[in-house]
């Protein structure tokens, strides 16, 4: 039997870029969306090719729901016990940028409040929920083991000025992610923070300019924008339990950005 991971914003960018990944690897996939379910069918039929090539056969199935929304994430986490009968794996993933990207002193609480509600209480409290039944599942067979990842930022520490809230959510992440980690451990179930840089996808489009100079003048030291295969990968070693005395801890997918360099 296939394990099986409920990833949440996997219909594009860094989401569907860890289905892929995970599906390379004989997983069985919940691909959660917000609203393009053209691109989340996509990633669903692009995982099942991937799966096939490497010579595995995966289910994967779409599930839409805003994770900013109590019911929503019930509706999800109903979805997956329904139709996989359990979870191995939540990647919380989806996430927004700061909406019109103000400046501190002009940011308002309207979009304060609706960026918290999908970059930080959406996976706090998935991981509630999700932690709740892998604890059931821990229950039933103690040699089951199960893994939380929190897809935060370098702007977990970084400042911008211009997204004030998202780097908080993005530090409130890091912190969800050690108290997750002390209260589950007990339950074989580890989890992590995995701080991607700058990659390529839909979010960053806008700034691509900016960050093409950036990144050309030597902000990190590997010098190329990141790719979502690039965290899809991390994703995948730290699913795989290759870290297995590890919990709570961070792993930078950043191309060296976080070195600090005279
Ligand atoms: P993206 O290209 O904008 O994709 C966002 C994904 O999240 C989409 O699948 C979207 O679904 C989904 N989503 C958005 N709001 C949602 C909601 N309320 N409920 C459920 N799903 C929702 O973004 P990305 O660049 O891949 O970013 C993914 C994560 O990585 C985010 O948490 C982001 O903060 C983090 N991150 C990104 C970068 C970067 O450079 N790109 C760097 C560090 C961290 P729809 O397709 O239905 O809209």
């Amino acid at each position: 039997m296939n394990q099986v991971a409920l990833i949440t914003g996997a219909s594009r960018g860094i989401g569907r870029g860890i289905a892929l990944e995970l599906a390379a690897v004989g997983w069985d996939l919940i691909i959660n969306y917000s609203n393009n379910q053209a691109a989340a069918e996509d990633t669903v039929n692009c995982s099942i090719e991937h799966a096939h090539k490497a010579g595995h056969e995966i289910r994967a199935e779409i599930c839409q729901g805003d994770i900013g929304q109590a019911i929503d994430r019930q509706r999800l986490v109903d979805f997956v016990r329904n139709h996989f009968g359990r979870v191995d794996l939540l990647v919380n993933n989806a996430g927004i940028t700061s909406i019109g990207r103000s400046d501190l002193l002009e940011a308002s609480e309207e979009n304060w409040d609706a960026l918290m509600a999908i970059n930080l209480k959406g996976p706090f409290f998935l991981c509630q929920l999700v932690g709740s039944w892998m604890l059931e599942q821990n229950n039933l067979d103690d040699s089951w083991r199960g893994k939380i990842i929190n897809i935060s930022s370098i702007s977990s520490g970084a400042v911008s000025t211009n997204r004030g809230d998202y780097c908080v959510a993005k530090a409130g992440l890091s912190m969800v992610t050690k108290l997750f980690a002390a209260r589950l451990a007990d339950a074989g179930i580890n989890v992590y923070e995995v701080c991607p840089g700058i990659i390529a996808s839909d979010m960053t489009e806008p700034v691509k300019l900016k960050y093409d100079k950036m990144i050309n003048d030597g902000l990190t030291p590997i010098r190329r924008w990141g790719k979502s295969s690039d965290v899809g990968k991390a994703v995948v070693a730290l699913a795989q339990d290759y870290f297995p005395f590890t919990t709570g801890d961070v792993f930078n997918v950043d191309g060296g950005f976080t070195i600090r360099r005279i």
